[in-house]
């Protein structure tokens, strides 16, 4: 059986890929679950996994964004939008302290609702433009988007994102017009410490109380979640929004800088190259020491250089003058959650700046001692998550929603060129269904089996896919021979069909394959036709109906006029010529496509006909009693 991804509620067909997204402060990432594993999506040519989440304008307005656009972070800081994050979804009122922090301009004229970013023209006659932190956060989503179509070599069409926990309204609409704008219909929006709890499958075990903790580059972020079912809920949330990896990076720096000027009488902070060379060199260093003792640093100035060891004891202790300003945030938002330390059942690590593993002990601390759940990569984590959701509404995942089922009804024809279903639509395999039938016509020696698959009520518009005939069974009136059609439709998809003839015991089978050489596509062609044709299939079925009741009428009044001539001549000249008066103008009507008047006609010929049938049945049963007393005697 093919695995077709079906949404149950709809039965919509999903073929669409779903991707996650991490839309971070200082990173994003895209992700997407491939079998089991959810994973993220590197570039296909320079391999990496982040994107900076930075935008560089060009002198013509043309966006660059990423790694590329971070080298313009030292040149051109006024053309390089980093930490959009920070302004998105907020008046320029909430984000006037923010101000200090940016390389860049931020318009406050323009910015009585939205603030808007301020772009100088980089030419001789190109005058300043205005960005709004939702255009500049749709650049990068545009980015991540471009990442997962050169994976998949196909279009992307939709996506979770994930929002921080804190979040407003406001500010998470702003993050789905980005979606939007990008070109992305965003199904959902998550939180965050919600996505890194999916990564870590916290949901499967029900119920729980979880801490997560996120320090990225800029921001930190404690939330407490209650997980009730397999349903996250946010407790409280907590954080600093200027307190992150970055701070360490600085004070690794400050350090450094102190040594370089009484070492070598250099200023760096009056040279934004030596600066800019001293940052990398603190970073690397601080991200050296994640899982070495000690690290060498040297860092060339023109002609001198700074060369220095530095080592876990003096790292430890400069991490620590920074997380421990996580502390605070962490016991309000238990308190806030009305919950002590050991209330806690799991504690994750999210954010880069976690792979520290000062950090990671600290926190271990903060909470009582638990071992934080740290397998994944921190600054990987939520994208992992937001795939994780994306596949579950995508219906791409084997335990939620990817069942082995039938994408197409199957069952047989029916008279009047009808179809019958007889395993429905989106029905679990393996199956097997039994249905009786009779046959439409006196006196048949055989019994036409049509295997069909589809919607639609006629034949002629359902896939044929087997045929044969089940022959000979024992002449019989119509509507006396019991036919049994059994369809079983095994784990692997092999249709089999049966076709027993009960009286008999005649039995004839076939088996088909109903997937074989069904492409997806024409699955979703297929329902797409019958939802389109509902009313006019409805239609069809009801005048289908009216024509096989009406002629089975006609012909039932005319074979007992026959059988019973004597009888119907004992009737009133006026209720024979009403009889066949009636019974002519049905006959008529069934030539036409006038539904109403078929079943008008039926209705009338079988009052008509009424006393005529009794009649007829008084004088069977007093027959029958006469021969039986015969026979008694
Ligand atoms: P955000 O969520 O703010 O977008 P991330 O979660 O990507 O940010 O975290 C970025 C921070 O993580 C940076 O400060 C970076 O220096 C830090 N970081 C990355 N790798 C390491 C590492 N191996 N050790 C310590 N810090 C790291
Ligand atoms: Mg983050």
């Amino acid at each position: 059986m093919a695995k077709v991804p079906i949404d149950i509620r709809t039965g919509a067909i999903k073929t669409e890929r779903l991707i996650g997204i991490d839309l971070g402060t200082t990173n994003s990432l895209v992700a997407y679950m491939h079998g089991d594993e959810p994973s993220v999506i590197s570039s296909k040519t320079t391999h990496e996994k982040i994107v900076p989440s930075v935008v560089y304008f060009d002198d013509n307005f043309a966006p660059i964004v990423g790694s590329l656009a971070k080298e313009f972070q030292i040149q051109r800081p006024e053309r390089t939008i980093y930490s959009v994050k920070r302004l998105l979804g907020r008046a320029f009122e909430d984000i006037k302290t923010e101000l200090d922090h940016l390389s860049y301009t931020i318009n406050p004229d323009q910015s009585d609702k939205v603030c808007m970013i301020e772009i100088q023209g980089g030419q001789a006659g190109k005058e300043t433009r205005h960005f709004t932190p939702t255009e500049i956060s749709s650049m990068i989503l545009k980015a991540l988007k471009q990442r997962a179509e050169d994976y998949f070599e196909e279009p992307i069409f939709k996506a979770v994102i994930t929002v921080p926990a804190y979040f407003n309204d406001a500010q998470r609409q702003a993050t789905k017009d980005a979606g939007k704008l990008a070109g992305l219909d965003v199904l959902r929006i998550i939180n965050e410490p919600t996505a890194a709890s999916l990564a870590y499958g916290l949901d499967k075990q029900k119920d729980g109380t979880i801490a997560v903790y996120d320090l990225g580059g800029g921001t930190f972020d404690i939330s407490i979640l209650r997980l009730d079912d397999g349903i996250f809920d946010v407790l409280s949330t907590n954080g600093n929004t200027h307190l992150g990896g970055d701070d360490i990076d600085q004070a690794l720096m400050s350090r450094f800088a102190n040594e370089i000027k009484a070492q070598l009488s250099i200023d760096i902070f009056e040279n934004q190259s030596h600066k800019q060379a001293l940052r990398h060199a603190s970073e690397q260093a601080k991200q050296a020491l994640t899982n070495e003792d000690e690290t060498h640093i040297s860092v060339d100035f023109g002609d001198k250089t700074f060369r220095r060891i530095l080592n876990l004891e003096e790292f430890d202790k400069l991490v620590l003058s920074v997380v421990e300003k996580t502390k605070r945030p962490c016991f309000q938002a238990l308190k806030d959650a009305e919950l002590t330390p050991e209330d806690i059942d799991a504690v994750v690590l999210v954010g880069g700046s976690t792979r520290t593993r000062a950090v990671k002990r600290f926190v271990s601390e903060i909470f009582g001692g638990k071992t934080p759940y740290d397998s994944l990569n921190p600054d990987e984590v939520v994208a992992l998550g937001a795939a994780v959701q994306a596949s579950v509404l995508s219906g791409d995942n084997d335990d939620i929603l990817l069942l082995d089922v039938t994408p197409l009804s199957l069952g047989i024809e029916t008279v009047g060129g009808g179809t019958v279903p007889i395993i429905p639509r989106n029905s679990k395999v393996p199956i097997r269904v039994g249905q009786e039938f009779t046959t439409s016509v006196d006196n048949q020696t055989g019994v036409d089996i049509h295997v069909v698959q589809g919607e639609r009520e006629l034949v002629k518009d359902n896939r044929s896919l087997a045929k044969f005939t089940l022959k000979p069974i024992p002449p019989l009136p119509a509507g006396m021979p019991r036919i049994l059609v059994i369809f079983a439709l095994d784990a692997d998809g092999l249709l089999s069909v049966t076709a027993k003839d009960q009286r008999s015991g005649k039995e004839q089978s076939i088996e088909v394959k109903p997937t074989y050489g069904l492409e997806d596509s024409e699955v979703e062609r297929m329902l797409q036709d019958s939802m389109e044709h509902a009313q006019e299939d409805f239609d069809t079925r009801m005048f289908v109906e009216a024509k096989v009741e009406g002629q089975a009428m006609a012909d039932s009044i005319e074979h007992t006029i026959e059988r019973n001539k004597v009888l119907f001549e004992t009737l009133s000249t006026e209720e024979q010529e009403a009889v066949v008066k009636i019974t002519n103008a049905l006959k008529e009507a069934l030539l036409t496509e006038d539904r109403e008047l078929i079943q008008n006609l039926t209705v009338q010929a079988n009052e008509q006909t009424t006393h005529f049938a009794q009649v007829v049945m008084n004088n069977a049963v007093g027959e029958a009693l006469r021969e039986k007393s015969v026979d008694d005697v």
